[in-house]
């Protein structure tokens, strides 16, 4: 009688543990399956300093789309077109010109290189980032940050995930340009946090990697978006402000230099003075 109820006691035990254990794991697939947290981990934390020394100068450049202008397109969007022909031209003149390409993190690590450093950043992630930007870029063993719009990946004019997988692989890097690029000072807060934050999360989800670069839409930006963009656990940001940077700049406010359809580097004093 005794041998049984030890039995039953044990049989007892080994239940309870076995349905606390259940219980545990379907909690965190519960978990799991929260795909967009709505608020960003840190939101209420301190912003840790984000003020780097930039010496010597690094231009980031900013490109929209590589392809000649639409034909019969009105002539509003004409200045974010570049053409294949002279985008050709410009990674030449950085070749020739010792330029040598890094990616943002070179803001947090400057590592040593031989040549000149400079990002080439590519927004909204157009389909000609895949079509004419990625093989120009191979052809002269550069690699540049692409900043897709989140909602955008896979429709049509866009990249698809297959191709930012493969672009990936070669080197290139994604940033995220938030979910639907929206002109952040204008939005609630709430949406403001969907917007940098659940973007981060979904762009994690397409890459595999840890997404650490944001891109302000439109350029429009406020210390409430840099507060959201910091607690997100991004490193940099990058702004539309038509400047290099040097000396005293804060990783979350990153200079770029506008490359517009008729822009030479041979006429642009910022990167020639270098
Ligand atoms: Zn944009």
């Amino acid at each position: 009688m005794k041998k049984i109820s030890i039995l039953l006691l044990l049989f007892v035990s080994l239940l309870g543990v076995f349905l606390i254990c259940a219980r545990s794991f379907s909690l965190l697939n519960q978990d799991n399956a929260l795909l967009l947290p709505a608020v960003p981990p840190n939101l209420n934390a301190q912003i840790s300093p984000s003020e780097v020394f930039v010496s010597p100068a690094v231009p980031i450049l900013m490109y929209h789309h590589i392809q000649d202008y639409p034909y019969g397109k009105d002539l509003s969007s004409v200045s974010i077109f570049v053409s294949p022909a002279n985008f050709e031209a410009q990674l030449n003149w950085l070749a020739l010109n010792n330029f040598q390409t890094v990616n943002l993190s070179y803001f947090q690590n400057p590592t040593r290189i031989s040549g000149k450093p400079i990002v080439l950043t590519f927004d909204d992630g157009y389909q000609d980032a895949y079509d004419q930007v990625f093989p120009m870029l191979r052809k002269y063993g550069f690699a540049a940050t692409f900043y897709p719009i989140v909602n955008n990946i896979d429709k049509s004019g866009f990249l698809t995930k297959k191709e930012i997988l493969e672009m990936q692989a070669s080197g290139m890097t994604f940033g995220s340009h938030s979910l639907s690029h929206p002109n952040l000072t204008e939005i609630s807060e709430s949406q403001a946090q969907q917007e940098i934050y659940a973007s981060k999360i979904i762009l994690q989800q397409i890459t595999g990697k840890e997404v650490l670069d944001f891109c302000y839409p439109g350029g429009k930006l406020n210390q409430n978006a840099i507060n959201i963009v910091a607690n997100s656990g991004y490193r940099t940001a990058v702004t539309t402000s038509n400047k290099i940077n040097l000396g005293k700049t804060d990783s979350f406010q990153l200079n770029r230099l506008d490359i517009q359809n008729d822009t030479r580097f041979e006429n642009l004093p910022a990167l020639d003075n270098l």
